[in-house]
């Protein structure tokens, strides 16, 4: 394909379980000026499928925070509980091509599993003991109401990608969970499916997810849907601690600048300045931050709060 006719679309999902923080938020800028350097659509997609950790009121604290920055999007923000139907029916699928199994195993199983004397896996991967199940023992399971998951059968592939970042990242995908037991659709199966009905092109996120990129391209061939074409993993932030940054951590997000007098353009110029975008002591808007963008000029290396 020429490259001009490539989808560069753009997207970020975040997840409403606390406030952004500045590793989010410039995880968030990045994936802005990719998509709008190539003049390509940018989205928002709300990822509060695991509802015992959404926060109440926090989808609409980050919109807020993401336009106090200066941010813009295209559409409505795609929001993943409304979407249960569109999941089941992605694994009903892959279970009609014969590609899931239930798991019966708690997690105590799975850890004895682990450490018996010739552990199924070395990588820590699950090691596959519900999924040559008999027909009778699976009956009689699901009529005692013995609570299961359901997992990926996974065919032992290794998927490589090469990320605009990281190079070329490679993982052999494993019998991932597709729907917990308590009934949740998992992330992977969730952002795959969102991903491709968002029409993304690109992908940008913080590259603490760049493992799991494998399994999310082998469920959209296996789903037959499109994936997007280009990743790009972003070194997170670390706090003065050298740990990734968190709550904990003081100044971490938009609410602790504001308390502290400063507004979300002195947020956006730390974020500037972290990615080379702007001088010392410098406050570009977005626009200026979208003329001097380079994907060559991200740092490929942790960023640290001081
Ligand atoms: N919801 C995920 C997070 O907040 C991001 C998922 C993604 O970008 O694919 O970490």
């Amino acid at each position: 394909m020429p490259a001009s006719t490539l989808n560069h679309d753009g997207r970020y999902a975040p997840s409403p379980t606390g406030a952004l923080h500045l590793g989010n938020l410039r995880t968030a800028v990045v994936a802005w000026l990719f998509a709008r350097s190539q003049r390509s659509r940018f989205v928002l997609r709300i990822e509060d499928l695991d509802a015992a950790r959404v926060m109440s009121g926090m989808a609409e604290q980050q919109l807020d925070d993401l336009e106090a920055i200066g941010l813009t999007w295209d559409d409505t923000p795609l929001v993943q509980s409304h979407r249960l139907d569109v999941y089941r029916s992605a694994i009903n699928q892959l279970a009609a091509q014969g590609q899931t199994y239930r798991c019966f195993c708690s997690r105590a199983d799975i850890q004895s599993a682990a450490s018996a004397p010739h552990g199924p896996t070395p990588d820590g991967a699950y090691p596959g003991t519900c999924r040559d199940l008999d027909e009778d023992t699976t009956s009689m399971r699901l009529e005692r109401g013995d609570s299961h998951c359901i997992r990926l059968a996974a065919d032992g592939s290794h998927v490589t990608f090469t990320d605009r970042i990281l190079g070329p990242v490679s993982a052999c995908v494993d019998d991932i969970v597709l729907m917990r037991r308590d009934g949740v659709f998992a992330y992977n199966l969730a952002a795959v499916v969102d991903d491709a009905a968002q029409g993304v092109g690109e992908v940008v996120r913080g590259d603490d997810l760049a493992p799991g990129t494998p399994r999310q391209l082998w469920l959209a061939a296996a789903l037959g849907i499109d994936c997007p074409h280009s990743y790009a993993h972003i070194p997170l932030v670390l706090g003065p601690d050298g740990r990734r940054l968190a709550k904990r951590h003081r100044d971490a997000t938009l609410a602790d600048w504001t308390a502290a007098g400063r507004t979300g353009a002195d947020l956006r110029a730390w974020i500037a300045r972290s990615l080379q975008l702007a001088a010392p002591g410098e406050s570009p808007s977005l626009d200026t931050m979208l003329e001097r963008f380079d994907p060559e000029l991200i740092p490929h290396d942790p960023v640290v709060v001081d």
